[in-house]
């Protein structure tokens, strides 16, 4: 009996033995695109950065839902393990020679882990027009001023989710002079600033694009930047990347850009704009846009 009893308990911490070096070995793949990593099991946490899909990283704890990974040599964070898929390890089975072990070197796996660009940045988002200056008129009797506060409002949503400050000019329907606009972005000494436009050509009702406008020079990239993410999101028609003397722009001394995102005076295009899942995707393309300026960005 006491024998039996014994030999139970051995097999049980054997047992647990194998299953703890398991889980040493185990690595998971990421399945959704810019996957958020934390600082720790839960939303409540940081975030440190985005994997992206296909990348395999080894884990090192789990926590309820949650999986803390190995990044990088020395980064290390947590992701959610609904957007992973577990992998089997075939080289631990493989390799049983110790020395062989030591030897081999471990194939370079698929990583893209990317610190935010945007964290810590002050980005000031303005929305273009507002109260009594409604801006363009669209097909269908609605108002740039609209539109653009909507888009404000779900840009400074991502770029919050992405550890940026962002302040909006206005953040309702109310009317706010150019002045203004420009000396809340010069007094926070923001990083960029963003005019949001929509366009419109009541004469010529088939012009359909989006365009990015700069001032200064050293915008030239910034602009070129923002405007790929977007076009790249939307889909949309790539109208211009040009330099402009607007006032919104010269006299701000910080990075800044002002965007047409598309025409209201045709139909379609203001039909696309109205939609929920393209408002989303201007948001998407200029934080892709201002991820690839701030990491091309001397520090
Ligand atoms: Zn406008």
């Amino acid at each position: 009996m006491k024998r039996k009893f014994v030999i139970s308990i051995f097999l049980i911490l054997i047992c647990i033995f194998s299953i703890s070096t398991l889980l040493y070995a185990k690595e998971i793949k990421i399945t959704a695109e810019n996957l958020n990593v934390r600082t720790g099991p839960g939303t409540n946490y940081e975030t440190i950065g985005q994997v992206q899909p296909e990348d395999v990283y080894p884990v090192l704890e789990e926590n309820g839902e949650w999986v803390q990974i190995q990044l990088d040599e020395d980064v290390t964070g947590w992701v959610h393990k609904l957007y992973t898929s577990s992998v089997t390890n075939e080289k631990n089975e493989k390799t049983t020679d110790v020395n062989q072990q030591i030897i081999a070197k471990e194939p370079k796996k698929h990583q893209s882990f990317s610190p935010l660009h945007l964290q810590g940045k002050t980005i000031v988002i303005d929305p273009g027009h507002g109260g009594r200056d409604v801006g363009a008129i669209g097909v269908r009797g609605r108002y740039e001023s609209e539109y653009t506060l909507r888009t404000a409002q779900l840009l400074k949503q991502n770029l919050e989710q992405h550890g940026a400050i962002v302040y909006l000019t206005r953040e309702d329907d109310r009317y706010l002079p150019l002045v203004s606009r420009v000396s809340l972005s010069n007094q926070l000494a923001t990083d960029v600033f963003i005019s949001i436009h929509y366009n419109s050509t009541p004469e010529l009702p088939e012009v359909t694009g989006v365009g990015t406008f700069y001032y200064n020079d050293r915008d030239k990239e910034l602009a070129s930047f923002v405007q790929e993410g977007i076009i790249n999101q939307t889909n949309m028609n790539n109208r211009e990347i040009r330099q402009a003397d607007l006032q919104v722009l010269r006299t701000n001394h910080q990075h800044g850009l002002l965007l047409e995102l598309g025409f209201i005076s045709n139909e379609s295009e203001e039909k696309n704009i109205q939609k929920q899942v393209v408002q989303k995707a201007f948001a998407r393309g200029i934080v892709e846009g201002l991820q690839k300026f701030f990491l091309n960005a001397p520090r």
